[in-house]
């Protein structure tokens, strides 16, 4: 099973006391966002390679220190983990995503049609989902409801800022919960998790794809994938998440207009 990120993190720390009601003054910078390539064993070091000449991890940094106060230092580093995961942990300012991970995305999608946007998009979705719970922690972000939600609302978002590329980053994203959603068997338990149900997720992401532009691809909701009662909302859906997050960044830009770099939503 793929096993995108947070399961088995540390849980995040007792919430600090409720802040004084004065407006919130922007956040002192101090701290940088710092990509890091760990050491691979063999069998990772070409994935270890690819990443690097990606420079994925590189230009999200350079974006996010364009874009955001932070009060230390944060690393998001690819690193060998000993299980295809991802994670943030608070407690180290630190994202780290798995070599293993990577390796199991091309293992899996490597023959499948469209698999270079299958790995990317998933591997980006992961990483950025990643960083939307960094936020919420580094930032101390007030987030009701699902923090995982939140954190699919963040990556969705800033994929989505990236035009054509990104929309289809985004819909390779839907692809794989659907496909994920129909290769595992379902339990109870589901209902337990802190994340959404694999097709929550798929519907939530083609909703926010649809909301953003719903002229752009009407093949979502002709096809079925939306509910006409959902497809309709979806824009006001959409338009409440980008603001929402909008607001709760605001404070902690560098940059203040709604057409800078990422990761500004
Ligand atoms: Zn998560």
């Amino acid at each position: 099973m793929l096993v995108l990120g947070c399961r088995d993190q540390p849980p995040l720390p007792p919430p600090d006391p409720p802040p004084p009601p004065a407006p919130a003054a922007p956040t002192p910078a101090g701290g940088r966002f710092i990509a890091s390539y760990g050491v691979a064993s063999p069998l990772y070091r070409q994935l270890r390679q690819s990443l690097m000449a990606s420079r994925l991890l590189d230009t999200l940094v350079t974006g996010l220190n364009d874009t955001i106060r932070v009060r230390e230092n944060v690393v998001l580093a690819a690193t060998e983990c000993g299980e295809p995961n991802a994670y943030y942990r608070p407690e180290a300012r630190r994202v780290s995503l798995c070599y293993e991970l990577l390796d199991q995305l091309t293992r899996r999608y490597s023959r499948a049609e469209g698999s270079d946007l299958l790995i990317a998009g998933t591997f980006a979705f992961v990483l950025l989902h990643e960083l939307g719970h960094a936020m919420v922690h580094l930032l101390d972000l007030p987030i009701t409801g699902r923090e995982e939600d939140a954190a699919d609302q963040f990556a969705t978002l800033l994929m989505l800022r990236e035009g054509a590329v990104g929309d289809s980053l985004a819909f390779a994203v839907a692809t794989m919960f659907a496909q994920q959603a129909e290769s595992v068997a379902f339990e109870d338990l589901a209902f337990a998790d802190e994340h959404g149900l694999d097709l929550q997720r798929v519907y939530n992401i083609l909703c926010w794809i649809h909301g953003r532009a719903p002229e752009r691809y009407p093949e979502v909701v002709r096809e079925g994938w939306l509910t006409e009662g959902r497809a309709e909302r979806c824009p006001a859906e959409f338009n409440r998440i980008r603001a929402s997050w909008r607001r709760l960044l605001a404070p902690h830009l560098k940059v203040r207009s709604d057409s800078g770099p990422i990761p500004y939503p």
